[in-house]
């Protein structure tokens, strides 16, 4: 009868439900030990300069090699790692050996390379942020300057207040501040209004269809043109063809991050590449 049908469905549901969430008790156990067990370890995108070949920078990718389930998405365990304030240490993790790489590559003569580090909401929020962050980069002598921190409208909008004292440190130690993901907040305008930023960087979702799409276009132009005349400086996130780069090169976009120009890839390969079109 539909009645019990209905009751084998709800039935069927919870089932999943459960399912689901022994996953995910599984995959947080394996999250829990990742550090000690060595098995993240950081991807590099290249973020390239406008009209050119040359290499701006990089935006540092965390990869999870996970004994138990392989290679994980940071889609899947980024959020949890959210959820369950596990980001902070990896967060750590990350910052420290970023900075200990960007160090080296200065030493080898690359300091011009900016090197771009996701930040998470949990990280940034927490009392320690400045200080574990000044800690670091005293560690490692990684200048400042060659750091951008990406942020996120929804990582800041709980406080934006407090969001903004936080970036204000960063910037007062000379650190360049970005912001990810631009335009797909809640409020991308009143969070430029009150937030210190020096970089924008323009979601993917704008880029997507510029070619084909002149509103969307003419949105990415004025992006360009409001960012310009606030002194900020424009990346262009997930470039996957030769039109969406031209498109952008004509809107004097300064840099540009995707797929047509170059996938993150492992550290072998980016110093590889450095070697190969950086001038040093
Ligand atoms: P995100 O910061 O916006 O990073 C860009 C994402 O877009 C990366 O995915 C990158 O591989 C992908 N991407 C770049 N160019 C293209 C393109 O042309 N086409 C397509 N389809 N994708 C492109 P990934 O590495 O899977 O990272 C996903 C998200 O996970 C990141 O988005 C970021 O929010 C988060 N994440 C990654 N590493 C870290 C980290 O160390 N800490 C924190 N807190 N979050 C991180
Ligand atoms: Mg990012
Ligand atoms: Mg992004
Ligand atoms: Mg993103």
């Amino acid at each position: 009868t539909a009645k019990s049908q209905g009751r084998n469905r709800i039935q069927l549901f919870s089932k999943e439900i459960n399912i689901q969430n022994a996953k995910k008790i599984q995959l947080e156990t394996q999250l829990q030990l990742a550090i000690e067990r060595d098995e993240f370890v950081l991807h590099y995108q290249p973020v390239y300069q406008s009209n050119s070949n040359e290499i701006y920078g990089a935006e540092v990718l965390l990869r999870w090699n996970s004994q138990e389930f392989g290679l994980v998405s940071p889609m899947n365990f980024i959020p949890l790692a959210e959820e369950t304030g596990l980001i902070v240490p990896i967060g750590e993790w990350v910052l420290r050996q970023a900075c200990q790489q960007k160090k080296r590559w200065s030493d080898a003569g690359y300091s011009t390379m900016k090197i771009f580090i996701n930040l998470s909401s949990r990280q940034l929020n927490h009392p320690n942020f400045i200080s574990v962050l000044e800690n670091i980069l005293e560690e490692t002598g990684c200048a400042p300057e060659e750091l951008s921190l990406e942020v996120t409208e929804s990582m800041m909008i709980k406080d934006i207040k407090y969001s903004a004292t936080i970036l204000e440190q960063l910037i007062e130690l000379g650190i360049n501040v970005s912001l990810d993901d631009f335009g797909t907040g809640h409020s991308s305008l009143s969070t430029l209004k009150l937030l210190p930023v020096q970089t924008l960087k323009i979601d993917k979702s704008f880029i997507d269809d510029i070619s084909i799409d002149y509103k969307n276009s003419y949105i990415v132009k004025a992006i360009i043109e409001m960012a310009h005349s606030l002194s900020l400086h424009v990346v262009a996130e997930g470039v996957e063809t030769a039109e969406q780069l031209s498109i952008l090169n004509d809107l004097s976009v300064d840099y540009i991050q995707g797929f047509h120009l170059s996938k993150p890839i492992t550290l072998e390969e980016i110093e590889t590449l450095l070697e190969l079109s950086c001038s040093r």
